[in-house]
């Protein structure tokens, strides 16, 4: 496999704070960078149930995860197992969710919380934190630069083809403070500024990126329901595919079949949603 693809997940944005507060993504837009879509989460719009319709491209009522609290290892093909097949190497740094659905489940703190298998069918070298003990007051996430650090680490100690990187921050700070304050603006700023150095270096690395969210918040910091608030987020894509006109909607389930395209791994029948970069 030659092509290299990064995918971060900075999880719980919704659209419009993408727009308002990411000035250095919007900027890249501005300057023909980046291009820039609005993504629509699955049903649930709840945060594992979107996570694996990202990665298997097909829904919740297929997949069978309901919500955070229905966490197995799915049964359908992935884009790690995918990349696989077709020869690449693959590393995620995420939530233990990511290990579960993808490699194995249940997750075990000493074995998964990191691991290098390069034979594994899926995921080559996972870094995992699980957030257990997680809620309003603290949020038990670890700092983003850690984890753009660790991704870029794994990228160049072992050659990725494919990595996925997902972070929960700002999905924790939108329950606890909603997104219309002083709280979010800074928060989201500081995510904005903690990831823009690294895009360059992983463009100079060869990789395309996407960057986007899995879901977005109303304005209570709810998610999981129908609603715009709820489920449009942005989703910016450094490289050199064309996609679809500025702002054309995507559906979440395009996805999976989008990123095997352009790392010229193979689609399973399952992915049935339309490949929108060419
Ligand atoms: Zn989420």
């Amino acid at each position: 496999m030659d092509r290299k693809l990064l995918l971060i997940i900075i999880d719980g944005v919704p659209l419009r704070n993408f727009r308002r507060l990411f000035g250095n993504l919007e900027g890249w837009v501005d300057s023909g960078e980046a291009q820039r879509w609005v993504h629509r989460a699955v049903l649930p719009s709840i945060s594992a149930s979107c996570y694996a319709s990202i990665h298997t491209g097909v829904s919740p009522q297929v997949h069978g995860c309901t919500g955070n609290g229905n966490v197995f290892r799915l049964a359908q093909p992935d884009v790690f197992s995918q990349v696989r097949k077709a020869g690449g190497v693959t590393g995620a740094v995420a939530h233990s969710f990511w290990s579960e659905f993808f490699n194995r489940a249940p997750f075990d703190y000493v074995r998964d919380i990191e691991y290098d298998e390069p034979e594994s069918d899926t995921i080559n070298h996972g870094r995992f934190h699980t957030m257990t003990g997680y809620g309003l007051i603290n949020q038990m996430t670890p700092s983003d630069v850690d984890l753009f650090a660790t991704l870029t680490m794994l990228c160049q100690r072992y050659g990725l083809n494919y990595g996925m990187l997902h972070t929960c921050t700002l999905d924790s700070m939108g329950h606890r403070f909603f997104h219309d304050c002083q709280e979010m603006d800074h928060a989201c700023a500081v995510m904005d500024e903690m990831l823009a150095p690294f895009i360059p270096k992983w463009r100079a690395a060869g990789y395309e990126v996407i960057v986007t969210a899995d879901h977005g918040q109303d304005e209570r910091g709810h998610h999981g329901g129908r609603g715009d608030l709820q489920q449009l987020t942005a989703m910016y894509y450094f490289g050199e595919g064309r996609g679809p006109e500025r702002d054309t909607e995507i559906d979440q389930l395009q996805l999976a079949p989008t990123i095997l395209s352009r790392l010229g791994a193979e689609l399973p029948e399952t992915m049935r949603g339309e490949v929108f970069l060419t």
